[in-house]
């Protein structure tokens, strides 16, 4: 099984998200995942995927309330009997196995032998300079885990479950319907032990028969440095609990990069800003610049630098989490800051030089922009 908030997370939405807000996130989400859109990359095909399954739900008020009731917290099941471990029917069979690769929905041929436990999905958070940087997290994962009380039997202690009378412990049974075309030999799910081939008949407390109990796990992980947004992570082990002795589940972690108010990320590079005087632009200069990881770094502006050049600072960018080692580069934009307010002293000598320039300045004599505008009139 997964998370809870799953759906709602895929879409990047809050719980009580009106429709307009989940069609909203849809579409963007849609238009940015389309595999048109990412050159067949198998990880956005993956995620567009999800989020066409989590749509599907959402968008029907019907489903979403299903959806929403079925992993409440009180743990009733609203599909019969506590059996998170069986089928779920045909709703949430069907798009767990679409989304999740198979497993949870399908129906198991001996509900005794053991099974894998479910991979749980969670989003998680993170600057651009802990991305750059790497950082470890302490999350807390909902999850199921077997129940200590009863072994994960279910069954009160002291007791034990019974063999399924109905399905002889198969989980399943048969149904033969006569047609016009013939016999057909339906299999469905055992109604009286919901699959689960046991009937436990004095249920475990701390688990009210479930076998399992959900529980926050802590958990710390490493975030390695050079994620980005998009990343997945895999924490073998960390998901759900097995069944019958089988092996848990993993965890993936879905990464976002917030974005960062000084640096553009572009793959390994990083894009920032730097604000030149005219005299600067002009004459050159050494100035100090940001940058993310390293601080402050002098580099060196050229005579006749224009607004818009960009200058690079080699080895200054994101660290690369796959392919090369080593880092990006860092781009710096050169914008010319030009002053509003000028002291007198400024304003006689850039008139002065204007002078030099023979260029048209101040407000006696019309310059460029003002026959401009006059063309207008
Ligand atoms: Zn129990
Ligand atoms: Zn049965």
């Amino acid at each position: 099984m997964f998370v809870l908030e799953d759906l709602y997370q895929i879409l990047g939405v809050a719980r009580d998200a009106s429709q307009a807000e989940i069609k909203r996130a849809y579409r963007q989400l849609a238009r940015q995942y389309h595999p048109d859109a990412n050159h067949g990359s198998g990880e956005a095909e993956e995620k567009f995927k999800k989020i066409n399954a989590a749509y599907s739900v959402l968008s029907d008020p019907e489903k979403r309330a299903r959806y929403d009731q079925f992993g409440s917290a009180d743990g009733a099941d609203p599909f019969g009997g506590g059996g998170f471990t069986g089928d779920f029917g045909d709703i949430f069979g069907d798009l767990f196995a679409q989304v999740f690769g198979g497993g949870m929905g399908r129906r198991q041929a001996d509900p005794n032998a053991p099974r894998r436990g479910g991979d749980l999905e969670m989003a998680l958070s993170v600057s651009l300079l802990e991305a750059a940087n790497g950082v470890t997290r302490t999350l807390e994962v909902p999850r199921w885990e077997a129940c200590e009380g009863c072994g994960g039997t279910g069954a009160k202690p002291g007791t034990s479950s019974e063999t399924c009378s109905v399905c002889g412990g198969r989980g399943q049974v048969e149904q033969v319907q006569r047609t016009l075309f013939g016999q057909f030999v339906s299999v469905t799910v055992c109604p009286e032990c919901q699959g689960r081939g046991k009937i436990v008949r004095e249920k475990c407390s701390d688990c009210g028969g479930r076998g399992q109990v959900r529980r926050k796990h802590k958990l710390e992980v490493k975030v390695p440095a050079g994620v980005e947004r998009g990343t997945r992570l895999r924490i073998t082990g960390a998901g759900e609990a097995g069944v019958n002795g089988g092996p848990q589940g993993d965890l993936y972690l879905l990464i976002d990069v917030k974005p960062d108010k000084a640096f553009e990320r572009d793959g390994a590079d990083l894009h920032t800003r730097l604000l030149l005087t005219y005299p600067q632009a002009v004459l050159g200069a050494e100035v100090e610049v940001s940058t993310l990881i390293d601080g402050v770094e002098k580099i060196g502006v050229p005579a006749g630098t224009s607004h818009g050049q960009v200058l690079k600072v080699r080895g200054k960018g994101m660290p690369r989490l796959r392919g090369p080692r080593g880092r990006g580069d860092l781009y710096v934009h050169v914008f010319i800051d030009i002053p509003s307010r000028l002291t007198d002293r400024q304003k006689e000598l850039i008139t002065e030089l204007a002078g030099e320039m023979k260029t048209p300045v101040g407000s006696g004599e019309p310059g460029f922009f003002e026959k401009f505008k006059k063309l207008f009139e």
